[in-house]
Formats: C-alpha cells, sequence, structure tokens
C-alpha cells in the first residue's frame, strides 16, 4: 500500500503529526516498535489494577493556551499540581527550595523579604551562566546546592553539575515564598481517563494506519510513501555514523503494595544524596485513584539502555550539529521530537514542534 505518510514512533511527535496530516485528508502510516501507542507517555494498568506509567511520572503542564486546547479535543481534564519533597539528611524538604525550605532547614523564621536577603547573602554571583552549576550557586549558593543539587545530578546524569549546560538546572526556580508545587504553569492537569486513552483518541481518524512492534527497518519493504517523519533517535537514523549521541538511560524498578493506601505524602519524593535510585514516584497521587494498595515506581539512571534523555552539554549539541547537516539534506525526512531533535523537550514542547511541523508540511 502507497502512504502519503510514514511516521516512525507513535509518541507526541509522531502521534500530533499523525492527527494533524489525517485531518487534512493525506493516509498515515505510523509504527512503533514498541507494543504500544504514547511513545515514553504511555500508561498502563498494572497487574493489580492500578494505572501506572512504565516508562517514569509523566505530569502534563504548559503556559500555552493553544496547546491545552488542542489536546482538550481528545481528552478531559483532572487538575492536579505536583507537588515534591526532597529527602536531606533524613528529613523531608520542599523543592523547589522556597521559604520553608528554608527556614526548616536552618530552624529560621524569616519573612519573603528575608529570605530573598537570606539568599542574596549566600548566593555566588556567577556571570556568564554557561553551566548547571552556575545556575545553582548563583541562585543559592554552596550549602544548598550541595545539599539538594550536586549528589541528585551526579545520580542522574552521571556527571558534574559543571558538566551540564545550564539549561538543565534552570528548570527548578528558586521561590521566596510558600508556593511548593513543582511546577509554576498556567495550565496543570492529567488526562482524566489517562495518556494511552488521549493518544487512542488522537489516532482515531480512519487515514491513520497504526501498526506497533514495528521498527523502521521492518517496514522498509512492506510498505511505500511519500514523505517521512522520523521522531527516534537521530543519530541511530543515520547509522550513528559520526559516533553515538549520548542519552541518558533509567531502570524502573515498579512495585506494588498490598493493603498500603498511601505510601508517601506526596506525588514524589526525591532523594538527591541516598539510595542509588533518584525519586520514588506514588501513581495514585497522580491519577486520583482509589485501592487498598498503592503502586510505586524508583527510577534507576543508567548509560545503558533505551533512550530517555538528551544530555544538554557544548560537546554534544557540536555533535548533533553534524547529524543536523545530514538531516537537512533529507528532503525525504523530517525529524522531529525529543530523541530526534535532541532537546530536553517536556510534552508540551513536544507537541508545539509537532503542530508546526505538520503545519510546515501541508
Ligand atoms: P518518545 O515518546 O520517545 O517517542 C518516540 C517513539 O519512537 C518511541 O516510542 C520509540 O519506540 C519509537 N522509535 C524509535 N526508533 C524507532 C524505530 N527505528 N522504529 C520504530 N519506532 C521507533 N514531560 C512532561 O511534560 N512532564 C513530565 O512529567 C515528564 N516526565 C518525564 C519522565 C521521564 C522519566 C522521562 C524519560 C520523560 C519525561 N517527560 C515529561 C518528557 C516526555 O516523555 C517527552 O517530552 C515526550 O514523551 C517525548 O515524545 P516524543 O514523541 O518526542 O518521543
Ligand atoms: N535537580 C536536582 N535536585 C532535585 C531536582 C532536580 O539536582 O531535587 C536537577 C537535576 O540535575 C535534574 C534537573 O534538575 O536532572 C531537572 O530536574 P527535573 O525534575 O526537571 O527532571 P526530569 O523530571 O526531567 O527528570
Amino acid at each position: 500500500m502507497q502512504y502519503d505518510y510514514l511516521i516512525v514512533g507513535a509518541g507526541f511527535a509522531g502521534a500530533v503529526c499523525a492527527e494533524q496530516l489525517a485531518n487534512a485528508g493525506k493516509t498515515v502510516l505510523l509504527i512503533d516498535k514498541r507494543p504500544h501507542i504514547g511513545g515514553n507517555a504511555n500508561d498502563t494498568r498494572d497487574e493489580n489494577g492500578v494505572l501506572i506509567h512504565p516508562y517514569g511520572p509523566h505530569i502534563f503542564h504548559t503556559n500555552s493556551k493553544r496547546i491545552i486546547e488542542y489536546l482538550s479535543r481528545f481528552t478531559e481534564w483532572r487538575f492536579y499540581e505536583h507537588r515534591v519533597l526532597a529527602v536531606v539528611d533524613g528529613d523531608t524538604y520542599p523543592i523547589p527550595i522556597n521559604r520553608t525550605t528554608i527556614n526548616r532547614l536552618y530552624g529560621l523564621e524569616l519573612s519573603e523579604e528575608q529570605v530573598e536577603g537570606y539568599l542574596d547573602s549566600v548566593r555566588q554571583k556567577r556571570d556568564p551562566i554557561r553551566s548547571s552549576e552556575d545556575v545553582v550557586l548563583n541562585s543559592v549558593g554552596p550549602d544548598l546546592c550541595e545539599k539538594f543539587f550536586r549528589g541528585y545530578t551526579r545520580k542522574q546524569w552521571g556527571l558534574d553539575l559543571s558538566e551540564l549546560s545550564a539549561s538543565v538546572a534552570a528548570r527548578i526556580p528558586t521561590r521566596t515564598n510558600d508556593d511548593d508545587r513543582y511546577f509554576g504553569d498556567t495550565y496543570q492537569f492529567m488526562p482524566s481517563q489517562g495518556y494511552t486513552a488521549m493518544f487512542e483518541r488522537m489516532l482515531a481518524n480512519p487515514n491513520i494506519m497504526v501498526k506497533v512492534s514495528t521498527a523502521l527497518e521492518d517496514i522498509k519493504h512492506q510498505a511505500s510513501w511519500n514523505h517521512m517523519i522520523y521522531t527516534g533517535p537521530i543519530d541511530a537514523f543515520f547509522n550513528h555514523c559520526y559516533g553515538a549521541l549520548p542519552y541518558r538511560s533509567l531502570r524502573f524498578e515498579h512495585q506494588h503494595l498490598v493493603d498500603c493506601q498511601q505510601f508517601q505524602t506526596t506525588g514524589t519524593v526525591n532523594y538527591p544524596n541516598d539510595h542509588v535510585y533518584t525519586r520514588i514516584t506514588e501513581f495514585k497521587h497522580l491519577t486520583g485513584e482509589e485501592h487498598a494498595g498503592t503502586s510505586i515506581v524508583k527510577e534507576y539512571p543508567q548509560v545503558e539502555g533505551d533512550p530517555y534523555y538528551p544530555i544538554p552539554r557544548p560537546e554534544n549539541e557540536a555533535l548533533y550539529k553534524r547529524y543536523v547537516e545530514l538531516a537537512e539534506a533529507r528532503k525525504d525526512v523530517t525529524f522531529v521530537g525529543r530523541l530526534a531533535q535532541y532537546r530536553y523537550y517536556n510534552m508540551d514542547q513536544v507537541v508545539g514542534a509537532a503542530l508546526s511541523t505538520a503545519k510546515g508540511l501541508l
């Protein structure tokens, strides 16, 4: 069969492109080498019937009205503001660092204004700000950096804060008030029936043929198409001809606790300095489900395994740019998504990138 488009990868990048192109009357073959749709945002019920995220916790947040409105065509939403505690020296503190964190940690009773003054007195002015270390020292100084950031970062990336671009630590704000939400975005919601149900509705158009458990290599001789959209790792597409682009992987250890209503008081607890894993997430907080037991996941960062995170640092960006040159020469293929664009994108940013890509093709 001849399709207008082959789309490789059924995560947000691939599914949004498929939906937009099919809606415009194009025929689309959407494949994924994994046995399901949704990419890393896929969710499913575990053997105890609890809705879990097999590839780690996914919380939707965006400042874009356009993107939340677009996705609202495929799902209803459950209001959910994510909160995270970090365990430091046996006690739990809100992260991002806020007024409560500082007062509790140092036994102080500072007002918002005084917290600003306190941070001014401990921060180390850095100019220019290039690395994640610059970001953290410039905003909270060395003690808070060691307690909350350096160990977590070393575990998560296998690198020191000083070896990562500023954009990584800049994801975490510093607050002087009592706001203990992890994200500050205008829209913070979870799809009420889950992500997979949302993807199913996105892909319901009869112009879209979905084939899971199918890799690009499998389909090459079975179908033909006029144009390809590729959302996998860009270096793999070009057979790693300039060498492998580093991606960070994770091992997820899922666990169900029978007869445990609640394992922890917030959706996620971070362990910056203890344990091999970085954080534990309890899914019932995210989904609002009720169940006699509860399901949790621990994240163990590792080098080997599926690529989950591009690693933002200048030398990786330089290598990526060489692959971009090859990509630009391929007029028959468009590259979009977190792995294909080697960008530390959140879900909403991938949706935005995919909407622009589809618009550009139509
Ligand atoms: P993916 O979801 O990775 O989809 C790409 C797909 O391509 C994959 O399913 C893969 O199997 C397939 N593929 C690759 N190569 C081939 C091939 N050769 N043939 C066939 N198929 C192929 N974002 C948020 O906004 N909020 C969060 O809370 C959040 N938490 C996260 C937690 C973790 C642990 C991780 C790893 C990411 C998190 N993200 C979060 C980011 C979010 O997962 C991504 O932004 C988004 O899922 C990326 O979508 P994508 O389509 O670009 O890539
Ligand atoms: N980070 C940290 N301590 C924390 C939380 C985050 O040092 O308690 C740093 C760490 O380098 C992490 C980055 O900030 O990788 C981004 O954190 P985020 O929670 O956004 O990571 P993600 O959810 O994408 O894994």
